[in-house]
C-alpha cells in the first residue's frame, strides 16, 4: 500500500512564484528576448561611445566600453543555453543595476546621458520572472542604484532624497505592478489547468489528461522496457443505486470510489474518470502478474468502500497490457489499450461482476505490438 495519491499536474506550468528554469517554448521565447534586449542595449549604448562630450575623457571610455561588451557577453549564453535558471536570472537583474552605476559615473552629465529609468529594464526582469526574495533584493538594489547614480548631480541632501524617492518610488511601484499582475496570471493558468484537466465531482484526472500523458508513459516504457497496463473499471449496477437513493447518493458513491482507489494506486499510476461511473488506470508494470494483482487489490478497495450514508458498491475490472514498439502513436496505442482493456470489463460483467478479467491478447492489426501473447483471455479471478 502507497501514501495517499494525488492528481499531479504539468511540470510545465510554474507554481507561483516559480522562475523560468525549466525548459519550453515560453522559457525559449524569455531567454531569446532578453538576449535580444541586451544585445540591443548594448549597440545603443555604444552610440556614445562615438558622439563627442558625452563620455568623460580617460579611462572611464574604456570602462564604458567594456560595459557594453559585457552586455553582448552576458546576451551569448541566454542564447546557446535557451533558458535562464533562477540565480543566473537574479545576476543578469543585479548586473543590470550596476550597469547603470558604471554608465552614470562614466558619463560626463549623467542627469542628460543617464537616467534612471535605465534600471526599469532589470525592475521589470525581476517582477517577471524572479521569486519573493530576489524581487525584494532587486528593489532595494533598485533604491541604491539611484541614489548612487543622482548623487553626483545633487549638492543638496534634501533635493537628492526627494529625486531619489521620486525615481525609486515609480521604478518600483511599476516593477510591483507587474509582480502582481505576475502572480495573477500564474494562479489563473493553475486555476484553468486544474479545470482542464480535473473531473470536478471526483478531484480525478479527466480523459483529455490520460490522452495528453500518453506520450510520457510510452516513453518511459520504452527506455525502462516496462509495459503498459490499462484498468478500465465499471461499477456494478450503479443505475438502480441511483434509482433507489437519488443522484446524490450515488455522487457520494463516485467519491468514496475514487477515494478508496486514489489511497490504492501506485503514485506513478495515472486514476482518471473517464465517464459517468466508468474509471481508468494507466500504470508501467513489469509482467502481467503485477497488472493482475494491481487490479485485484483496487476491486477490493472498491467494494471494501462505503459513504458515510452507508452505501456501497462493486466494480468490474477489465486489464489489458502492451509493450509500445517503434512508430506507434501514444495516443493510438493507448486507445487501443483501453479498448481492448474495455472489452475486457464487459466480459467480467458478462461472467457476474465485481470480478477481474485480463486479456493479454495481442494485436493482429499492429505489425509492431510485442505483446504477451497469452493464447485467450485469461481470467485472474
Ligand atoms: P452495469 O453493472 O451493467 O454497469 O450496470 P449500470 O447500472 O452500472 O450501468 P448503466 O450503464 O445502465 O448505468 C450507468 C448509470 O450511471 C446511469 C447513470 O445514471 C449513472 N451515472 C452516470 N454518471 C453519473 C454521475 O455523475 N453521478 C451519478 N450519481 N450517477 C451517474
Ligand atoms: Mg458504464
Ligand atoms: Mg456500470
Amino acid at each position: 500500500m502507497t501514501g495517499r495519491w494525488q492528481p499531479r499536474l504539468d511540470p510545465e506550468v510554474p507554481p507561483i512564484g516559480a522562475t523560468s528554469t525549466s525548459r519550453g517554448p515560453e522559457q525559449r521565447v524569455a531567454a531569446f528576448t532578453l538576449a535580444a534586449l541586451l544585445v540591443v542595449g548594448a549597440l545603443m549604448g555604444s552610440i556614445n561611445l562615438f558622439v563627442d562630450e558625452v563620455l568623460r575623457d580617460g579611462p572611464a571610455r574604456w570602462v564604458y566600453g567594456a560595459t557594453m561588451g559585457l552586455l553582448v557577453v552576458m546576451a551569448a549564453p541566454l542564447f546557446v543555453r535557451q533558458r535562464a535558471g533562477r540565480w543566473h536570472m537574479f545576476g543578469l537583474v543585479l548586473l543590470g543595476d550596476l550597469i547603470y552605476v558604471v554608465v552614470v559615473l562614466c558619463v560626463q552629465d549623467p542627469v542628460l546621458y543617464a537616467t534612471p529609468l535605465m534600471l526599469l529594464f532589470p525592475a521589470f526582469v525581476a517582477a517577471w520572472f524572479l521569486g519573493p526574495w530576489e524581487f525584494g533584493a532587486n528593489l532595494i538594489a533598485t533604491t541604491a542604484a539611484c541614489l548612487v547614480g543622482l548623487w553626483p548631480s545633487h549638492d543638496d541632501p534634501v533635493a537628492l532624497g526627494v529625486q531619489v524617492g521620486v525615481s525609486a518610488g515609480m521604478l518600483n511601484a511599476g516593477a510591483l505592478g507587474v509582480f502582481v499582475l505576475r502572480r495573477r496570471v500564474q494562479r489563473l493558468l493553475v486555476a484553468t489547468q486544474t479545470l482542464t484537466r480535473l473531473d470536478p465531482l471526483t478531484g480525478l484526472f479527466n480523459r483529455r489528461f490520460l490522452v495528453e500523458q500518453a506520450p510520457r508513459l510510452w516513453r518511459q516504457a520504452r527506455r525502462d522496457g516496462s509495459r503498459v497496463a490499462a484498468l478500465v473499471l465499471d461499477l456494478d449496477h450503479f443505475k438502480r443505486l441511483n434509482d433507489a437513493h437519488g443522484h446524490a447518493a450515488g455522487d457520494a458513491v463516485l467519491r468514496a470510489v475514487a477515494e478508496s482507489l486514489a489511497s490504492t494506486v501506485r503514485p506513478s499510476d495515472i486514476l482518471a474518470r473517464t465517464g459517468g461511473e466508468e474509471l481508468v488506470v494507466i500504470g508501467l508494470v513489469s509482467d502481467p502478474d503485477e497488472a493482475a494483482h494491481l487490479a485485484e487489490r483496487l476491486r477490493f478497495a472498491v467494494a471494501g468502500g462505503r459513504t458515510p450514508d452507508g452505501h456501497a458498491v462493486t466494480a468490474s475490472i477489465g486489464v489489458a497490457l502492451t509493450r509500445p514498439a517503434d512508430g506507434e502513436s501514444p495516443t493510438d496505442g493507448l486507445w487501443r489499450l483501453v479498448d481492448r482493456a474495455d472489452a475486457a470489463m464487459y466480459e467480467a460483467k458478462r461472467q457476474g461482476r465485481d470480478r477481474v478479467v485480463a486479456r493479454w491478447v495481442p494485436q493482429a492489426r499492429s505489425p509492431l505490438a510485442d505483446e504477451v501473447a497469452v493464447p485467450a483471455a485469461s481470467d485472474v479471478a
